[in-house]
């Protein structure tokens, strides 16, 4: 008796138990048209070996991690039922955010459906995974619908460590936006700005490694000094920074120092960046060596795997997921794979371009593992953009190999731009960088 029959093409199953009025007509779909995911998951034997069944894979987070792993698994092998877990009907890309905060994009371009995902028979369970049970390999999603899974993936991304920053909670969000996770939060900021009087302080407090798209609180502070100078240009920026470097450091500096001279300034850990404590109800970040009271500020809070990862016990002390290079398998429990974010790649950095490449070797050796063939050994690439302005763009790139254990980069095969580039070459970069969004975007959710 087979375990599952395959969904069809199409199927999206609604989960999670707050439904709107305007939801209740995706938990009546979700009873009709998962009645043969659910229940026979839950609760048919598993078939004896040799028996022909279809395998299932549920993937958790439909991110650039996990919306890849689902249809790249799907398009290797259309025999495996491969359901994807996402809490959000609409993703938004953090990728090209910070120019929403800047006023050079709107939202909606940030933002993508599951549609093409369903179409390639990809089934999508709507809600929120809580809670997994390795031994019995299910997973519970929203009020209690129980999914088995012969593999299971997750892609959860961040969430934040609210007990690493005093006076950083989840209420202080709404003061002190992160504008982490794209979506109101970017919003929120991009309001703030706009809302400044010209001569106001703004301040970024950015984190210490490891932590989500390293170059991105850099870019951020670019394009909102690009803001200000174009809209509010007696206004400051600073940056305060628990660390003493930062990627591709020196393209930012030199850039900084031509574009934004007395606008943009960067304290450094030594010179007393690190922020120690906020006070969101005077807008207050303070360091050990002193105090500053913004009229914007944003604090990038420091950051762990998403909590499904904790709760599915395949985080280590770090808060982060150790994996296997090759197969993207835990470390720490078996059948369970990890990718994107929550994962610790070694000298991968945390970037939607790493995510999209590791989902696409996860899905490779999934497709593998589940013929009980060995996977191929993985050679994966990273390219991460950044734009300092609207046509000023830099890159940073590298090619990556498990070795020993671990993700490592292959020597000189790291690329960044040239430091001395002239005007022309920047612009390209910042197409370039528009083209690589669109390209990854399109790949991942069109
Ligand atoms: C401001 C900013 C700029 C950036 N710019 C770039 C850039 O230019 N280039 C680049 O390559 N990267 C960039 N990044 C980084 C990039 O956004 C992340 O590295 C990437 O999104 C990671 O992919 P992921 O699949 O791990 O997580 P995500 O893409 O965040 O996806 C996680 C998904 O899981 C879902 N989820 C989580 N938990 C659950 C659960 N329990 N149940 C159901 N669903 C769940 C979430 O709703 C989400 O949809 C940027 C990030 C930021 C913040």
């Amino acid at each position: 008796m087979p375990r599952f029959r395959p969904s069809p093409p199409g199927t999206r199953i609604s989960i999670d138990a707050a439904a709107a009025p305007a939801r209740r007509a995706s938990r009546r779909e979700f009873l009709a048209a998962s009645a043969a995911l659910v229940t026979s998951a839950a609760v048919m034997p598993r078939p004896a070996i040799g028996q022909t069944a279809a395998p299932h894979v549920v993937v958790v987070g439909g991110g650039f991690g996990g919306a890849t792993v689902a249809r790249t698994l799907k398009r290797l092998d259309p025999g495996v039922s491969v359901t994807l877990v996402e809490v959000n009907r609409t993703f938004t890309a953090c990728p090209f955010s910070n120019g929403v905060i800047a006023g050079l994009r709107v939202i909606t371009e940030q933002q993508f459906g599951y549609d093409k995902v369903v179409g390639e028979g990809v089934v999508l369970a709507a809600g929120t995974a809580n809670l997994i049970d390795t031994q019995a390999r299910t997973l519970i999603v929203g009020d209690g619908v129980r999914l088995r899974y012969d593999r299971l993936v997750l892609s959860p991304g961040i969430d934040f460590r609210w007990d690493a920053l005093p006076g950083y909670d989840e209420m202080a969000v709404e003061r002190m936006p992160h504008a982490w996770k794209a979506g109101e939060q970017t919003l929120l900021l991009q309001k703030q700005l706009e809302a400044m009087e010209d001569g106001g302080l703004v301040v970024i407090s950015a984190p210490a490694n490891p932590f989500r798209c390293p170059p991105g609180p850099y870019e951020r502070a670019s394009l909102i000094a690009h803001y200000l100078k174009t809209k509010k240009p007696r206004s400051k920026l600073i940056i305060l920074d628990a660390k003493d470097a930062f990627s591709k450091q020196r393209l930012f500096q030199n850039a900084w120092k031509e574009l934004y001279p007395g606008l943009l300034e960067w304290v450094s850990l030594s010179n007393g960046g690190k922020v120690t404590s906020v006070d969101p109800s005077t807008n207050t970040l303070v360091t050990d060596f002193g105090k500053h009271e913004a009229k914007v500020a944003n604090v990038i809070p420091p950051q762990k795997a998403g909590r499904i990862a904790e709760l599915a016990g395949v985080t280590d002390r770090t808060g982060w997921c150790p994996i296997d290079p090759v197969t993207f398998e835990s470390k720490l429990q078996p059948n369970i794979h990890v990718v994107g974010d929550a994962t610790i790649a070694g000298a991968m950095p945390k970037s939607a371009f790493t995510a999209n490449a590791q989902a696409k070797v996860c899905a490779a050796a999934l497709a593998k593992l589940l013929r009980n063939e060995k996977p191929a050994e993985p050679k994966l690439i990273n390219t991460c953009y950044s734009l300092v302005a609207p046509d000023y763009g830099i890159h940073v790139a590298g090619v990556y190999h498990p070795a020993n254990g671990v993700l490592t980069e292959i020597e000189g095969s790291g690329g960044l731009s040239k430091a001395d580039a002239p005007p022309d070459v920047r612009k390209l970069e910042a197409s370039f960088a528009e083209g690589w969004f669109k390209t990854i975007t399109s790949e991942v959710f069109g």
